[in-house]
């Protein structure tokens, strides 16, 4: 392994920033680092966790623009969607900042009148935590902020390609105050450092956010030694348009869902499943929405769409969409790209695919990029059954106006997260997370905090 990383901007091929990468050896050091000043930071008060918490929250508010440029630098996606990220992340340090003074515990009746049973709930330890590329910030925020509110101490490697919107918090985090054993960021090679996680018995939890493969090998690695696990994996979301929606709002909650960071969110739209009497309408509006988005470098003013993060992922993009015409698919608008090896920048046009069927890999692969494939159905009953036709189970959407037939959909759909007529549904204050082959575990709202606590209970003898 070099002992430097550079950092590129997959818009313009420049590299921002060369950073040192850790050993095996260093990171050994910041999990020793991490034990004991979990000794120390699990003994300080909910108020005092919560205080610095909230500083750093302001902090990160206060300098939102930086913070959002560099997610721009080093991620691609439009500026204006970065500052988006930075304040959607920061929500969740503000609402974690809360939760820690509301850490319960219960009493309990006890089966004898000569006992007493209190239950608490403490900290699970040293925490390690491995993140994605696709929100370099937000993955970071969503998984620290809990963690330091439980009293748990945090290690943090983030992806390659994006790993200075980490250095950019933890920054910002030692300025308000939060000690620097508590938050440590290590760089380097996912596989060595996993692995280095997982096989310490000092680390007693690792969550992570990435592809269900990876997600895989760090539960199978983190079998010797027990550990609590957060996974957070991929998602095939299906999104279905019923034949009596609102289809201008359908429309423009696709367009929200579908081409953000380009695509390349783990709960984009990925197959949408539109009635056979509103194909037709549905197809061209969305077709002329998604050809007026504009392509290019995310710092510029008025691009949406910003370039995919590197080779692999294009690679990906352009053989589905190949795969897909190969096998009949219509290509109504896009289906065109701009690849430059030289300098490592992709960029592909929004794309909508009709006349999509299940022989295509379109409709079996998350695809994390901007193209969106229209299927049609007739009954929806088959509609369902094609949506829960995989093993993933992030986010699922539908678009109806009839509030008997939604909730039948909400509650046939195999998905952690369900947007009814809403393409966004992702907030600090509910739990993401999925079902199935998606993960194990939920971020945000009141279940948030859970997986960093652990439930301890004494029964006194009286
Ligand atoms: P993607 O293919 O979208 O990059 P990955 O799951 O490969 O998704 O990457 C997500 C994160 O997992 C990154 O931080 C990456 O460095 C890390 N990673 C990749 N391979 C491994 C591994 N074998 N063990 C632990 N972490 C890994």
């Amino acid at each position: 392994m070099p002992e430097q990383l550079t950092v590129y901007n997959p818009a313009t091929g420049e590299a921002i920033e060369s950073i040192p990468q850790q050993t095996a050896e260093d990171v050994e050091k910041a999990i020793e680092r991490s034990h004991k000043a979990f000794q120390s930071w699990s003994k300080t008060s909910a108020g005092e966790r919560a205080s610095l918490l909230k500083k750093w929250y302001e902090l990160i508010v206060e300098n939102k623009e930086e913070l959002a440029e560099l997610i721009t630098k080093e991620n691609g996606k439009p500026y204006e969607e970065a500052v988006g990220e930075v304040l959607y992340g920061a929500g969740y340090i503000e609402w974690f900042a809360e939760e820690a003074k509301r850490i319960y515990g219960r009493t309990v009746p006890a089966p004898t009148t000569g006992k007493r049973i209190v239950v608490t709930r403490q900290a699970v330890g040293p925490v390690a935590a491995i993140t994605p590329w696709n929100f370099p910030n937000a993955m970071i925020t969503r998984k620290a902020a809990p963690a330091l509110a439980a009293g748990c101490t945090f290690i943090i490697k983030p992806a390659e390609d994006t790993p200075l919107s980490a250095y950019a918090l933890a920054r910002l985090a030692f300025e308000a105050g939060i000690p620097e054993d508590v938050l440590q960021v290590v760089i380097g090679d996912g596989a060595e450092i996993g692995n280095v996680f997982t096989s310490s018995p000092k680390i007693r939890k690792i969550t992570f956010t990435g592809s269900t493969p990876v997600g895989k090998i760090l539960m199978k690695n983190s079998a010797d030694t027990v550990k609590h696990m957060s996974m957070e994996l991929g998602g095939h979301a299906p999104l279905i348009v019923d034949e009596d929606a609102d289809l201008d709002l359908a429309v423009a909650q696709t367009m929200a869902s579908k081409f953000r960071n380009a695509g390349q969110t783990c709960v984009c739209a990925n197959r949408l499943i539109v009635h056979e009497s509103v194909k037709d309408e549905f197809a061209k509006k969305l077709s002329e929405e998604a050809a007026k988005l504009k392509v290019g470098n995310g710092l510029e003013k008025g691009v949406n769409v910003g370039p995919v993060i590197n080779k692999k992922g294009f690679d990906k993009i352009v053989g589905q969409i190949n795969d897909a015409v190969e096998k009949g698919a219509k290509v109504l608008t896009g289906g065109t790209y701009d690849q430059n090896d030289e300098k490592g920048c992709y960029f592909v046009t929004p794309t909508v695919l009709s006349n999509v069927d299940t022989s295509m890999n379109i409709m079996h692969e998350e695809t994390f990029g901007p193209v969106a494939p229209i299927v049609t159905f007739s009954d929806i009953d088959e509609a369902i059954k094609l949506a829960n036709d995989t093993p993933f189970g992030l986010a699922a959407y539908f678009f109806t106006e009839n509030y008997r037939r939604g909730i039948y959909i909400s509650e046939q759909l195999e998905y952690g997260i369900i947007g009814w007529n809403d393409g966004g549904p992702s907030a600090v204050q509910a739990p993401f997370g999925g079902m199935k082959e998606s993960g194990i575990g939920r971020e945000g709202g009141t279940e948030g905090i859970e997986p960093y606590l652990e439930t301890k209970y004494m029964s006194i003898g009286l």
